[in-house]
Formats: C-alpha cells, sequence, structure tokens
C-alpha cells in the first residue's frame, strides 16, 4: 500500500551545524513512520552569502550562470550530510541535486522559475523505501542543462514544487520561528503567533515583506492548493502534530481579524521622473523597458500635471535593482524625454493584510491616523482589496510598525 508522502524543509539555522542537522534527522525519522518523505535542505545558515561574497570579490559584473554555479553549491553539502545523518539513525536516505530530480527550470539565471518536475526518479526512491534528501535552491535550465537557482530564499519554493509534484499531503517549513507572527517579531516583541493564514493573505505578506516564506512559494501552494505548514526546527514537536501556522484555504479560517498582520520591507528605492510629457503612451515608455529589463516596479503615482503638460512619475523598485533601472532610464531618454531624475534610497514600505479588509471600511483612514499621531509623513500610498501599503522614511520603520500593530489591536495580552 502507498504511503502519503509528506515534504520537510529545513532552512538555513535549522541545519546551521552538525547538532542542528542530526536533530532535523530526528524529526524526520518520526514522521517517516507514517509518511514517505522527502527531505529539502537550504546551505548552512550564513554559508550563500559567503558564496554570493566570493563572486562579488572575483568579478564586478558577473556572469549569472557562474554565480548560479557557484552559490548552489551550499545546498549540496547538506544534502549529503543530511542523507549521512539519517542513515546513520538507521533510515535509507540518498541525497539529489536539482540536476539528479530534475528539477527543470528556465534559464533566467539567479531568478529562474520552476518549469516542471518530472517525478519518476523521486518515486522510484520513494518506492524503495527511501527517503529523498534533495538540494533545494537549485534546478536545471530546459535550455543549455546549466545549474540555476530560484532566487535569495527559494529552498521554500523547491519545497512545494516538489510536494506539489507527488502530490504531497503537506509541505511543512522549518525554520528559527515556531510560525509566522503577526508581524516580525524581531522589531515587534509582542508578535502573536496566526493559528491560520490564507494562502492570499501570506502572498501579500511574504510580498510585502515577511521574509518567513519566500513569495513564490506562496504563490505555488495556492495554485496546487497544497497546505504549507511553517514551525520551529529547535522544538519538540513535529509537523503531524500541527504546532505551527497552516497557511490554507480562506474558508478553512474560523476566526478572521480584520488585519492579520504588518509587514516592512526596507530593501526599496523610489524613483522620480521629473517633468514627463503629460500625454497618453507616456507611461508605457518609462514601465516598457523596465519590465523588458526583468526589473519589478511596486507601487505607482502619477501626480497631477502643473500646467496640463508635463508631469513627474514617481515609482518604487528593489533597492538592489536601482542602478539597472536607472540605467534602462536614460538609454530610453530619448523616448520618454524627461528633465531629470531624483532617487531616494532611504525609504521603507510598512503595510496592513488581511482579507477581513474586504467587507470593512476604514482600514487606510485608521492606518494614516495612526501614522499622523507620531508624525509620520506619508510618500505614497497603494491599496488593494486586502492590503494598504505606505511608502515612508525609512528611519521610522520599526516605530511605524509597531504603531500599526498595536493600533490594529495585534498585540499580544500580558
Ligand atoms: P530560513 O533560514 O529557515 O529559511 P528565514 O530567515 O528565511 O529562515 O525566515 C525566518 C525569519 O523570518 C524569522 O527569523 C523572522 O525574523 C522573519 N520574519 C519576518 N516576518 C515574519 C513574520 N511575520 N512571522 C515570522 N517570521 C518573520
Ligand atoms: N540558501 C539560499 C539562500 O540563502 C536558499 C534558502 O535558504 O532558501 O538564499
Ligand atoms: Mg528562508
Amino acid at each position: 500500500m502507498t504511503r502519503p508522502v509528506l515534504v520537510m524543509k529545513f532552512g538555513g539555522t535549522s541545519v546551521a551545524n552538525i547538532e542542528r542537522i542530526k536533530r532535523a534527522a530526528e524529526k524526520v525519522k518520526r514522521e517517516y513512520v507514517t509518511h514517505d518523505i522527502i527531505v529539502v535542505v537550504s546551505a548552512m545558515s550564513g554559508v550563500t552569502n559567503q558564496l554570493v561574497e566570493y563572486v562579488d570579490q572575483t568579478h564586478a559584473n558577473y556572469d549569472a550562470a557562474e554565480y548560479d554555479a557557484v552559490v548552489s553549491t551550499g545546498e549540496l553539502v547538506t544534502a549529503g550530510l543530511m542523507a549521512l545523518a539519517l542513515q546513520n539513525i538507521g533510515c535509507d536516505a540518498r541525497s539529489f541535486s536539482g540536476v539528479q530530480v530534475p528539477i527543470i527550470t528556465s534559464d533566467f539565471h539567479s531568478k529562474a522559475r520552476i518549469l516542471d518536475i518530472p517525478a519518476d526518479n523521486l518515486r522510484q526512491c520513494l518506492n524503495a523505501q527511501k527517503i529523498a534528501v534533495v538540494a533545494g535552491f537549485q534546478g536545471v535550465s530546459q535550455t543549455d542543462g546549466r545549474i540555476t537557482t530560484l532566487g535569495r530564499g527559494g529552498s521554500d519554493t523547491s519545497a512545494v514544487a516538489l510536494a506539489a509534484a507527488v502530490n504531497a499531503v503537506r509541505c511543512d517549513i522549518y525554520t528559527d520561528v515556531d510560525g509566522v507572527y503577526t508581524t516580525d517579531p524581531r522589531i515587534a516583541p509582542k508578535a502573536q503567533k496566526i493559528g491560520r493564514i490564507a494562502y492570499e493573505e501570506m502572498l501579500e505578506y511574504a510580498s510585502l515583506g515577511a521574509k518567513v516564506l519566500q513569495t513564490r512559494s506562496v504563490e505555488l501552494a495556492m495554485a496546487y492548493n497544497m497546505p504549507v505548514q511553517v514551525l520551529s526546527s529547535l522544538e519538540d514537536s513535529i509537523g503531524s502534530e500541527y504546532p505551527g501556522t497552516l497557511v490554507c484555504n480562506e474558508e478553512e479560517i474560523m476566526e478572521q481579524q480584520l488585519v492579520t498582520g504588518i509587514a516592512y520591507a526596507k530593501d526599496e528605492a523610489k524613483i522620480s521622473v521629473i517633468n514627463v510629457a503629460d500625454t497618453p503612451g507616456i507611461a508605457s515608455y518609462i514601465f516598457g523597458p523596465l519590465a523588458d529589463a526583468g526589473i519589478n516596479v511596486d507601487m505607482i503615482v502619477q501626480n497631477v500635471s502643473e500646467n496640463g503638460t508635463t508631469t513627474h512619475m514617481t515609482f518604487t523598485v528593489s533597492r538592489r535593482e536601482t542602478e539597472l533601472a536607472l540605467k534602462v532610464l536614460n538609454d530610453n531618454k530619448d523616448n520618454i524625454q524627461f528633465d531629470r531624475i531624483d532617487t531616494d534610497l532611504d525609504v521603507s514600505k510598512v503595510s496592513a493584510i488581511g482579507v477581513g479588509m474586504r467587507s470593512h471600511a476604514g482600514i487606510a483612514a485608521k492606518m494614516f491616523k495612526t501614522l499622523a499621531e507620531r508624525k509620520i509623513n506619508i510618500q505614497v500610498v497603494t491599496t488593494s482589496e486586502i492590503k494598504v501599503s505606505v511608502l515612508i522614511a525609512s528611519e521610522y520603520t520599526e516605530l511605524a510598525v509597531r504603531a500599526l500593530h498595536q493600533a490594529f489591536g495585534l498585540e499580544a495580552v500580558a
């Protein structure tokens, strides 16, 4: 009889040293009694950063395919060590690189997308009663067979994609916190663990800065209706006891808050293109080339025209992509026609998220009032059905997060 398949992913801090890898292996062994298991591992904490640094030191303008060849190696080490740790406690296990699975991706090096995961090799491994240990974060390009990586934090995406490929019952993401919190517990000690969170909320939460899950992993979980649980690798419980936060369908959540969480992102940059012609098509002249360069533009405001002929276009990009965005705009100056570009790197985005907003008005107003009381100036606002985001000066990030967390009644009562 076939057993249910469970995917267990361990992040960097959860495999930071041999003792932790052994501890993780013990959890796998407990789940292995009742499930077939695919383990997905990250590189040991700090290793990927070190590898990225090596690349930066070797070539300032590096070839992304070689970047991937270097930074994907951290996960290979952990996969092998995890397989050994499992064998050491009597569990039959073998490691797989992304190529060996294979995890087939696009050829967009350093930010590749998973296209397909043929499951035959994994099935063969599971059918032989073996635990499959897969190196997260990496894949193989469909076009030329070269190694790719899935963007920082990409092991979460590997785990969810593998869970979907083998039709797993659940994907457990073991990390250094015991669940998803109402805001980052590192900056708001009164943050509370959320029992269940809807896919859609988690998607906004992750893309707006809650780094606990990579955004793409939540997109995949939602598309495949895959239950994902975030839980601590440092505590004694295992996933099947449901000690963490379950990311699931909205209908499976009984109690719904108005605002579920407050997210922040400090890695934003604000770009203002000053005095562009206020004519139809101007937005596409600006944002078309940016999109072609793979730059993600987030908040956008077109200022009211001062004289009816020219206007300013303000938007945000990720800080890392500022230089590239400026280059693209300057390269297209003849087409766009602007006076100058202003850049502000000292900005942060703070967001309130909750599916409860769909049926309740007044969230944005409450947010603005709370920030005004703290004398925090709002530079740009964007909203969707389930979130309100504001751009503010970076120095006020922590203050704003804590104030909003309190204003929306998210603090734990002592
Ligand atoms: P891993 O190495 O296991 O992938 P990450 O560092 O990527 O772990 O993600 C876990 C971290 O996410 C936590 O240590 C926490 O500081 C941060 N985090 C940010 N926002 C939240 C949130 N809302 N809930 C829980 N953790 C959060
Ligand atoms: N090791 C990779 C990173 O640090 C992938 C991951 O941890 O998910 O980004
Ligand atoms: Mg992570």
